[in-house]
């Protein structure tokens, strides 16, 4: 007996050639229906016998299109309907957006392999995609995932195009960014002047190529922003490069030709190699020390013992590095600090003094995003997340969250994101940068603004950290205000811990939780500078158990940015000789008058990371963010726990003696002991406060988060030391920095209040 049923997928399920994919499916499966994308997901309607119908949705979530991702399911009989054929029908919207958005894919091979091969009539067309790859998410205006809601809508299919896009047997049968030469994109090369350089189409890319070999930089239009690229062997153009972006020792990334050729300049393990080829495509951090080849490496990473290295993602990378042939800077097109730039008409007024020329397309981006970076540890191949954009973000994936409420959490304001929670799912923008950037700024409250319009729904609580001054902080304020919204304020490093709780969804654990909240800084709930935290986590609440012995906060902003400050604050008497070589006399006099009536205290991690790269003469002053605890990582590869020492050891009051810490490193320092075995001995330290902090206190988990969870190393020796009497946990999908703090805010919302 024929039957009609109702088949709902929710997930990520829109943009990834579902609706081909079922039709084909269920044509050759003989079932009629209908199949379209709605507000939720795609509805798929079949007529057939409950037998046929059955095995057909098994076959569905058991092997779903390539790039989907099914969250939820349903298959339910309905009346009776009659249909004569399969059809995809168009989208049908009954209420608000409630789905996951499409991140960006990277080019898949057979895109690829089209547009290398001479007789194919995509040879050389760079914006060559089909069902299961090329921009979603940056070129979207709203869902259902429609041609006619993104940018792609600007180019009309031409006759050979749409045949595709209609033809059940075409890979590109309902493509929404289906297009060719015919009838698609262009790209435009330019000089400095913005004067349009007379060459053909099909010679675009040798001439890019050829200006680049010959040591011009150039402002690349990609799919997702631009980008700042130049021969990556060529040390003048590099040192160029650095002085115009104004950007004096920050690492390049490195954009390969080829994996052929990166395998052959350096070990690329299997674990890497995915990574590299992921549909994410991030930047990968790898450890440079074995490289054979030619990049300018102390220009691209100075002082650095590792590199960054993606391979091309889009078409327009991988034609420009089918014709180039070597490696190129391929960094964010900004400046110092700003967001990346995604206008052609900004891009050009912005950057016109520091590229030769402009390589630009009409696609308009409507949702920049800077590349993602990740790192693997050497020891444990612990995935460690840099920063989360291009590839991961807007979604997270992660358990349904049950609440009537719709949440806005604000994030912290170094490495700012958003979190939103409007409906079924959570989403969480891509890293958006400093906020003490005016165009970071504005760039954050464009994202709340996208946001809220996107899914028509407004607030009813906004999240925001406790300090007084953050931007986010304040303009959250602001949207209470202008929406009515309630207002909640959450500490930054009870939100970093419950961020992991969240990740691993440890709220409903019954047995305590220690949690270790380590990073530069964060408003303390004693109104303090905290940063070296211990908590506790049992009955959904979090209890700050231990932290850092506090020391001196000194010159505000000036002591993150100056690691030699740092110094001076922990330095006991008998040090002076190292911070006269590092101050004036006129100097110290003026911090110890300042020190002396200080008030503002500290228990940073991050600065005692400071203060020990410092004094070991690895960074006084920090040309970016974070730079003197990486220089510090990289002055190490390996270590053998057997010759590590610690420089302190718990007291059973918990309490930790920074200042006694310190003191010690310092006695093996004026030891002469090698400096790299202070690096490890110093890591092991902390390590080891850790695990005995766990051990003393009955905590078999350990929860780890905040921006000094960054350190690779850190990480394996925590590994080594747990063993199997405690179960660590970290930061997976999101960066373990402040990126997660929003995230963290929602969770802490929903289980802590
Ligand atoms: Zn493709
Ligand atoms: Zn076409």
């Amino acid at each position: 007996m024929l039957k009609t049923f109702k088949i709902v997928i929710s997930g990520r399920v829109q943009g990834v050639g579902f609706r081909p994919y079922v039709f084909v499916l269920a044509t050759k499966n003989d079932l009629f229906g209908t199949i379209s994308n709605n507000e939720k997901g795609v509805i798929i309607y079949l007529t057939g016998t409950e037998t046929e119908v059955r095995s057909f949705y098994q076959k569905l979530i058991n092997k779903p299109p390539p790039v989907s991702f099914i969250q939820a399911s349903d298959l339910s009989e309905i009346s009776f309907r009659k249909f004569d054929d399969f059809r995809i029908v168009s989208s049908t919207i009954e209420g608000k957006l409630n789905l996951p958005l499409t991140p960006d894919f990277a080019i898949c091979e057979k895109c690829k392999k089209e547009i290398v091969e001479i007789e194919n009539r995509r040879s050389g067309y760079p914006f060559t995609t089909c069902v299961n790859c090329g921009p979603r998410w940056a070129i979207t205006r709203t869902f259902p995932f429609e041609r006619s809601n993104t940018t792609i809508d600007d180019f009309k299919m031409c006759a050979e195009c749409h045949g595709e896009y209609t033809d059940p047997n075409n890979r590109r049968f309902h493509s929404q960014t289906n297009t060719c030469k015919t009838c698609g994109i262009h790209m435009v090369l330019k000089d400095q002047e913005g004067v349009k350089l007379n060459i053909s189409r099909d010679e675009i890319f040798k001439k890019t190529a050829d200006l680049i070999r010959n040591g011009k930089i150039l402002a690349i239009k990609n799919t997702s922003g631009y980008l700042l690229c130049c021969d990556a062997g060529n040390k003048e153009v590099v040192q160029n490069l650095r002085r115009k972006k104004r950007r004096p020792k920050k690492p390049f990334a490195v954009l390969y030709p080829s994996l052929n050729l990166l395998e052959q300049q350096l070990t690329i393990t299997k674990k890497l190699r995915r990574a590299f080829q992921s549909t994410q495509r991030p930047i990968v951090i790898v450890p440079n020390t074995d490289f054979i080849g030619n990049l300018a490496f102390e220009d691209i990473a100075p002082d650095l013992s590792q590199i960054g290295i993606m391979l091309p993602y889009t078409g327009i990378l991988e034609l420009l590095s089918t014709e180039l042939k070597v490696p190129m800077i391929a960094t964010s097109g900004n400046l110092h600090g700003s967001p990346i730039l995604f206008d052609d008409k900004e891009s050009f007024e912005v950057l016109k003094n520091v590229v030769d020329y402009f390589l630009d397309h009409d696609l308009e981006i409507v949702n920049p995003q800077d590349d993602s970076v990740i790192k693997y540890s050497a020891k444990f191949n612990h995935e460690i997340l840099f920063r989360r954009s291009r590839g991961y973000a807007p979604n997270y994936f992660g358990k349904k969250i049950i609440t009537n409420k719709r949440i806005l959490a604000m994030g912290g304001h170094l490495k700012s994101t958003i979190a939103f929670l409007p409906n079924d799912y959570l989403y969480i923008s891509q890293y958006l940068g400093n906020l003490d950037n005016y165009d970071v700024y504005k760039r954050f409250t464009y994202t709340i603004e996208k946001f809220i319009n996107l899914f028509d729904q407004k607030p009813d609580v906004v999240l925001i950290d406790s300090h007084p001054a953050y931007q986010s902080s304040l303009y959250g304020k602001e949207i209470t205000k202008k929406e009515g919204s309630a207002l909640y304020e959450i500490q930054h490093h009870k939100a970093h811990f419950a961020s992991v709780l969240g990740e691993h969804e440890l709220f409903d654990n019954t047995d305590p939780i220690l949690g270790v909240v380590w990073d530069g800084t964060g408003y303390g709930e004693d109104r303090q500078i905290w940063g070296g935290e211990f908590f506790r986590y049992q009955n959904k609440k979090i209890d700050r158990l231990s932290h850092f012995e506090y020391f001196d906060w000194l010159a505000g902003d000036k002591m993150a940015k100056e690691p030699r400050i740092s110094l001076l604050s922990l330095a006991s008497p008998d040090m002076k000789s190292v911070l006269n070589g590092k101050f004036r006399e006129e100097e110290i006099a003026i911090y110890k008058i300042i020190k002396k009536k200080n008030k503002l205290k500290t228990s940073s991690v991050g600065r005692l990371f400071d203060a020990v790269a410092s004094l070991l003469g690895i960074c006084d002053i920090n040309t970016y963010e974070g730079e003197a605890a990486i220089l510090l990582e990289n002055k190490i590869m390996n270590y053998n726990l057997e010759n590590c020492k610690s420089y302190f050891n718990v007291n059973s009051e918990n309490l930790i003696s920074t200042s006694l810490l310190f003191e010690n490193l310092y006695a093996d320092f004026k030891k002469g002991t090698k400096r790299e075995q202070i690096i490890l001995n110093f890591l092991y330290t902390l390590a080891s406060i850790i695990i005995d902090l766990a051990r003393k206190n009955n905590f078999e988990k350990i929860v780890c988060s905040g921006g000094v969870f960054q350190n690779t190393v850190l990480i394996d020796m925590l590994n080594d030391l747990a063993g199997n009497k405690h179960k660590l946990y970290f930061n997976r999908n999101l960066a373990p920095n402040d990126e997660n703090i929003s995230y963290g805010q929602i969770m802490y919302y929903i289980n802590c209040t």
